[in-house]
């Protein structure tokens, strides 16, 4: 089908427009709205006498209003808007055309200056509630605005015939005036309507009530009664300011805008009228008498309504944030608490309540040394009060009664909390039930003694045969010296050389009960979380001038952050030593530049903590690999073959494993695998 010819370009409608701009309905409104609210505000700025420049310039007010609360992309939608009011309205009668466009320009330059300096200084939403928002908003739009514009507005003024420096003042006059009395009203009583705000409870609606009308009666009376400016100076003149302050301090920003707004509207009308305090005075003097009047006492209301909304604020974000502190604290997997400078308790959590089956009221205070072990209340409070005198950190562990009377090991860790002056306040930390580590060491401390007695029998039988050796060479050779000195002339020489063999042998028997009595001898066992990267990097430290000395290369490939292993540090030093030095032993034949070692550490499929020390030496062979960890097997001529025996022993007693595998490029590997150390053993 053939399309009828059409004219191709056409005027977009409305409503392609809405689309393009992307409006919504909302924003139609809000047009509409501020037009009309343009117009009324333009009437009543000009309503005060020509002869001066608008002692209160509402349209600025609404204008910023507008910007404020829209989107950059409407804001050129907004500054237009106003001209055919400005151009079209029955009050600009008489005006010269080129002067309405001026003040249109000037205007619409302000506006949109203040609004992008608050959006830029203050943020997106500018809510004027707080201080900082207070500031800039009478740095920018009161002030410097105003000040910078009434110079072109002073200039246009002057050119009708005006004084310039008396049309300045009451040109910047006017617009601050606007800006401080009426732009906040509107934020915060038109734009911030109370279907927003939380509706007052019935009191406060009748505080308000109170409030308004003494300050309707108030303010008329002070401004719109009396005959003569000599009222300036009478004390009605003061009784509305009771009331302001009361608005500022009861009901914050909203209440200082309003009770400002009642006062101005009072005010204006008096001035209007040429009543009260306004009587007898010039066009001029009335506008100066209104500005000062309504400057001096907006301001500092404002200020301490700020301050007083701030305040509330910050009160109100502190509660919100212990509220958020002690929900998380009390669904915390693991005992929380807060104490004073005297080990007095000023909070638990809902863990530690459980656990102990207190009140938090039972445990204030010394309370909860009622639950410590009576035998480990003193070294708590030892540890405490030394640890507070030095402003130190601390960690102790002592038994805690749990609600069913059993006594649970606990390990509690403090750190130093600090008031806003640096002063201590005292301590806050964490506590875990660390009861099934304690017994599991203790246990590990008795399947460890009777591990001993088990590997003494092992062992007896090895020295009973390593020992019976050089005791049987002492024996013959001993029979042989005996032969030697009953024979007439017995060799000197041979009977030295028997003598020098009998010595060699004692000695390495007397080497072997030694090495041996050592390895038995009871061992204080150190465990503690330990951190197995920084074992290993200590041992390469230890081995380091060996190995350089040996033209080994040393290489580490060791993992950070490693789960913590719970080891004796000595004796992991031991194992690892012990396997460094055979390492290099076992690369002692090869060239130089292939001698190479290095220590790996990282997690193992199973989450056990690994460490493999790997070389590029002669390696193993497979029917060595089964025998190396029995004792006194060695391939050394020096050796004494307990190294790895002792290093399975000890790794062993750490619930961990040791084995050896050959590399694929020659050499071979050892791995140890330790056990993580869980992050809270017991919970
Ligand atoms: P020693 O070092 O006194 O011989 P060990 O128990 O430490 O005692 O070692 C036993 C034997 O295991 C060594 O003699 C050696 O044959 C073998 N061995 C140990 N480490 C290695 C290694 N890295 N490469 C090859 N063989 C090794």
């Amino acid at each position: 089908m053939i399309k009828p010819w059409s004219w191709p370009f056409s005027a977009p409608t409305p409503d392609a427009i809405r689309r393009g701009l992307d409006l919504s309905l909302r924003d139609v409104a809000g047009f509409v709205i501020f037009e009309i609210a343009f117009y009324f505000a333009y009437r009543s700025g000009m309503a005060f006498s020509q002869a001066a420049a608008s002692p209160f310039w509402f349209p600025d007010s609404v204008l910023l209003c507008a910007l404020l609360v829209s989107r950059p992309q409407l804001w050129w939608i907004f500054v237009l808007l106003p001209l055919p009011v400005r151009l079209f309205s029955n009050v600009a009668e008489g005006i010269p055309l080129w002067f309405l466009l001026t003040t249109f320009w000037i205007d619409s330059a302000k506006g949109v200056f203040a609004a992008w300096a608050l959006r830029h200084f203050v943020g997106r939403t500018f809510r004027l509630e707080t201080v900082r928002e207070f500031v800039a908003f009478f740095a920018f739009a009161v002030l410097l605005i105003p000040a910078v514009a009434a110079f072109c507005g002073a200039t246009a003024r002057s050119a009708l015939g005006h004084s310039y420096w008396m049309a300045w003042e009451q040109w910047f006059l006017g617009n601050a005036l606007a800006q401080l009395i009426v732009t906040p009203a509107i934020l915060h009583w038109c734009l911030r309507l109370p279907l927003k705000a939380k509706l007052p409870d019935a009191r406060r609606r009748i505080e308000a009530m109170v409030l308004a009308i003494g300050l309707l009666v108030t303010g008329y009376l002070a401004t719109n009664t009396g005959s003569s400016a000599i009222d300036f100076a009478g004390a009605r003149f003061y009784v509305p300011v009771p009331l302001l302050f009361w608005a500022a301090f009861r009901f914050g920003m909203r209440g200082a805008s309003g009770a400002t707004a009642i006062l101005a509207i009072l005010a204006v009308h008096g001035a209007i009228n040429g009543r009260g305090p306004f009587a007898d005075l010039s066009p001029a003097d009335i506008t100066l008498a209104l500005q000062n009047f309504l400057l001096l006492r907006s301001v500092p209301l404002y200020v301490v309504a700020a301050v007083i909304a701030q305040r509330r604020e910050v009160e109100a974000r502190l509660r919100e944030s212990e509220a958020r502190f002690r929900s998380m604290a009390n669904t915390a997997p693991v005992l929380l608490w807060i104490s004073d400078r005297d080990a007095g308790c000023e909070f638990v959590n809902q863990r530690w309540l459980d656990l102990t089956g207190r009140s938090q009221s039972d445990v204030a205070g010394k309370g909860w040394l009622e639950d410590v072990h009576p035998d480990d209340v003193q070294p708590v409070l030892q540890a405490y009060h030394a640890a507070a005198a030095s402003r130190q950190p601390f960690e102790i562990e002592y038994r805690l009664r749990r609600h069913d009377g059993e006594y649970r090991w606990i390990s509690h860790n403090a750190a130093l909390r600090h008031g806003p002056g640096g002063e201590m306040l005292g301590y806050i930390g964490s506590a875990i039930d660390v009861t099934d580590r304690k017994e599991s060491e203790q246990a590990g401390r008795a399947i460890s003694h009777a591990q001993r007695l088990i590997l003494m029998g092992e062992l007896s039988a090895a020295i009973a045969h390593e020992v019976r050796q050089p005791l049987h060479a002492i024996l013959n050779n001993a029979a042989a010296a005996a032969n030697l000195l009953a024979a007439p002339n017995p060799s000197l020489q041979e009977l030295r050389e028997i003598i020098s063999d009998i010595r060699a042998d004692d000695l390495r028997a007397a080497e072997i009960v030694s090495r041996i009595r050592e390895f038995l001898r009871p061992q204080a066992t150190n465990a503690q979380r330990l951190d197995v990267s920084e074992v290993v990097s200590d041992a390469l430290l230890y081995v380091g001038s060996d190995a350089r000395h040996r033209q080994v290369l040393v290489r580490n490939e060791l993992a950070r952050n490693l789960p913590p292993v719970f080891a004796d540090r000595t004796q992991l030093l031991q194992v690892l030593i012990n396997l460094l030095v055979n390492a290099m032993d076992a690369m002692e034949g090869m060239p130089e530049a292939e001698r190479h070692l290095t220590a790996r550490t990282g997690v193992d499929a199973t989450g056990k903590v690994e460490v493999a020390i790997s070389d590029s030496g002669h390696g193993l062979p497979p029917e060595d690999m089964r025998r190396i960890f029995e004792p006194f097997f060695t391939t050394k001529p020096q050796g004494m073959g307990l190294g790895l025996y002792i290093a399975r022993s000890i790794v062993g007693r750490h619930r961990g494993d040791i084995r050896a595998e050959g590399n694929p490029t020659g050499g071979s590997t050892f791995r140890i695998t330790l056990p993580a150390e869980p992050v809270s053993p017991g919970q």
